[in-house]
């Protein structure tokens, strides 16, 4: 039997997939190929935006079409935030939500048996624990291995369904994650990328902080990089930020999520910083790292409701001030069930991508320019994808992507360079 899943949205749906993928290779299933037809079809679904939606109820409908007889799964974000409307999805013949990923192999084995549809959404409850996965040692296209170390979140910004979908915070304890991290070190992998939906509160219901399970994950032997997943700017306290820095493995790229440069518009998304103080912790971790030794990459709403061309322009101006590595802009999705659904001054969907390409040139100046300074310093890169049989793609632990020939190495290889000139997304390095 073959099974092939399509995941949409973060690290974190990745991760769950890849957990459930080797769920299913323990009961002898096998990956469907690109090209091959499956027995068993799983979306992964996000619901960050309706576009998520909409994308996984057109997989479904088209899987149903071109494979009648297989077994269709819907599960994640998008049924367990809106489960009356995905329940109704005729194409699913499974329909889950972010609970009981464990169960996904075991109610298709129950529908191929009985023939009898499967909903089973169960809602998320208070003091609930981390759901241990099936360990992931192997990842279809990376040597970066990325290991889900929380689920769940807290906080409830106004434009956000997530707390709906995943539930409250939850930790994985860290004896959970060595064991994987040790997994993946001896399948080869050498960076990997600790990722949750609220990573900056891992811990609080454990005893435990994020930075502690970055101490302890250095502790591993054969993992060499350890990069952080989406960080919020408020819980990076003065302690964190110096022990971090004597972490030898951990990459200092901080992909602080800052959603908008301007304070007026964080109030009204229910943030809980000001400009001020995202732009103070950025300086703090600058000054302790030093100078070039750090990085920052961010999350930007455009078009959030109420936004006026001077705040938006205060965000552009912000995003420059800080000197970005990257930035992922995103237009406001509107998403029943959540405050600002309901917000007055709602943007039209033409200003929202106006802004958006606005947005989007700023950041790639601001990110050439940043570049630039790392023109001439040398940098350990991590072997991705090969281009040829001797020139590769990859990352500096500061998520810069290079392009290196390097003759007689292989992916997943860590290799010195010096850095050149930065051109079409990508700088190039010369090996030393
Ligand atoms: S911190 Fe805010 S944006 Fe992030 S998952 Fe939680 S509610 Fe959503």
């Amino acid at each position: 039997m073959k099974v092939s899943f399509y995941t949409l949205g973060c690290k974190v749906n990745q991760n769950e997939s890849n957990a459930m993928l080797e769920d299913f290779c323990r009961h002898g299933y096998l990956p469907a190929g690109e090209e091959e037809p499956a027995d068993v079809y799983v979306v992964n679904s996000c619901t960050v935006t309706s576009n998520g939606d909409q994308k996984s109820r057109k997989w479904l409908r088209r899987m149903k079409r071109e494979h009648p007889g297989a077994v269709t799964v819907l599960t994640g974000c998008y049924p367990q935030a809106f489960p009356q409307e995905a329940a109704a999805i005729p194409e699913a013949d499974i329909v889950t939500g972010t609970t009981q990923r464990s169960k996904v192999y075991e109610y298709v084995e129950r529908f191929l048996r009985t023939g009898e549809r499967v909903v089973a959404i169960e809602g998320h409850t208070r003091g609930e624990t981390f759901e241990e996965l099936s360990p992931v040692s192997r990842f279809a296209e990376h040597t970066r291995a990325f290991v889900k170390v929380e689920d769940g979140c807290d906080r409830r910004c106004a434009y956000c369904v997530i707390p709906r979908a995943r539930g409250p915070v939850r930790s994985r304890p860290f004896e959970s994650v060595r064991r994987e991290l040790e997994a993946l070190a001896a399948a080869g992998y050498r960076e990997v990328v600790l990722t949750g939906i609220n990573l900056s509160s891992y811990g609080k219901d454990i005893g435990s902080s994020l930075t502690r399970l970055v101490e302890e994950s250095a502790t591993v032997e054969g993992i060499r990089r350890i990069r952080l997943g989406s960080l919020e700017p408020d819980l990076m306290k003065e302690e964190d930020i110096l022990r971090l820095a004597k972490v030898e493995k951990f990459c200092p790229q901080f992909h602080l999520s800052l959603q908008s440069g301007c304070t007026d518009t964080l109030r009204r998304m229910r943030r809980v910083y000001t400009a001020q103080e995202y732009a103070a912790v950025v300086a703090r971790i600058r000054e302790v790292f030093g100078p070039g030794r750090c990085s920052f990459t961010t999350d930007v709403i455009v078009g959030f409701p109420g936004e006026t061309q001077e705040e938006f322009d205060a965000t552009c101006r912000f995003v420059e001030e800080m000197g970005f590595l990257k930035v992922h802009v995103f237009p406001f999705s509107r998403r029943r069930g959540t405050p600002a659904y309901d917000f007055p001054g709602q943007i039209c969907e033409r200003d929202k991508s106006l802004r958006s390409r606005a947005l989007g040139e700023v950041a790639e100046k601001v990110r050439a320019a940043q570049a630039k300074t790392m023109e001439g310093t040398t940098a350990q890169v991590l072997l991705e994808t090969p281009l040829s049989a001797t020139l590769f793609t990859g990352y500096t632990p500061l998520y810069l992507p290079v392009v290196v020939s390097a003759p007689g190495h292989k992916p997943g290889d860590l290799v010195q360079v010096r850095l050149g000139r930065y051109e079409e997304g990508r700088c190039k390095g010369e090996i030393l």
